[in-house]
């Protein structure tokens, strides 16, 4: 799933060609992409974006005006793209809109499920559908993330993911952001001490920033990742293989000599719980 470096690559990437027309021609979109019917999508007809925007892992597209909002999540298999005027798009769509000039904003999504989403809101109902989100995960800062970690009694891979307490952050780079702190997948996220709470908000800002600098250079998942789907690869810092472990529906990736202090962790699969 793209999370917060890879949606703001492809935001900075858009910002400017989504803003430069007007649109000329919303749609065509698939049924079970366009999740509002009221205001039409042909409403979009004739106004400018005032460029891109995003919140967590979505892509915002506010009209010029202030009066509508396009709001984008592409789930796992979305892929967002602006073709210029020429460029051949692509037959399976799941979205389309075209602007006067000839550019196109396509959005795709691979395999069979549809799951990605395109809706067009006015502000207000856009606030209300982001309202759920917690804060921004960069630039959190130690005091923050201290704060929010003392309220939270869960485990700290399980945490991070949680879009309501800290936004933009999924399994790839939680996976990464934790081998950085060298902080258990496992650990409770109420029992860290201060210095790994500094550590833990050093590196989501890192991390992220790292994988945005990699996205915005068009830099494909196995050179981004140092240990999300790296099993048995020596880990970069201690040379260590990585190992995984199954924790509800989610795989782990971690590095047992800088993270569990030479633990393997055992799998917590709600299967095996439940067994
Ligand atoms: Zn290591």
């Amino acid at each position: 799933m793209p999370e917060l470096p890879e949606v703001e690559a492809w935001r900075r990437a858009l910002n400017d060609p989504v803003s430069a027309f007007p649109v000329e021609h919303a749609g065509p979109a698939h049924i079970a992409t366009l999740k509002t019917f009221d205001p039409p999508l042909s409403t979009l007809e004739g106004r400018r974006f005032a460029g891109a925007e995003r919140r967590a892992k979505r892509l915002l597209f506010p009209t010029e005006d202030g009066e509508l909002v396009l709001l984008v999540h592409l789930m796992s298999a979305g892929r967002i793209r602006y073709l210029l005027a020429g460029e051949k798009s692509p037959k399976t769509a799941a979205f389309c809109l075209r602007f006067q000039g000839g550019g196109e904003l396509v959005l795709t999504e691979g395999g069979p499920k549809k799951r990605a989403g395109v809706w067009l809101l006015t502000p207000e109902a856009a606030e209300a559908e982001l309202e759920h989100l917690g804060p921004e995960a960069v630039g959190l800062g130690e005091e923050r993330l201290g704060e929010i970690l003392a309220t939270e009694p869960r485990r700290l891979h399980s945490l991070l993911r949680d879009q309501r307490i800290v936004s933009g952050i999924g399994r790839a780079w939680a996976n990464e952001i934790l081998h950085t702190a060298k902080l258990s997948p496992f650990a409770p996220a109420q029992g860290l001490s201060p210095g790994q709470v500094s550590q833990l908000a050093e590196a989501i800002d890192s991390e992220l920033a790292r994988g945005l600098a990699l996205r915005e250079r068009g830099a494909k998942d196995a050179q981004v990742y140092r240990v999300h789907k790296k099993l048995h690869e020596p880990c970069h810092v201690c040379g260590t293989p990585l190992e995984r472990v199954d924790f509800e529906e989610h795989t782990i990736f971690y590095c047992p000599e800088c993270q569990t202090g030479g633990r393997l962790l055992k799998d917590r699969r709600l299967s095996r719980l439940l067994r």
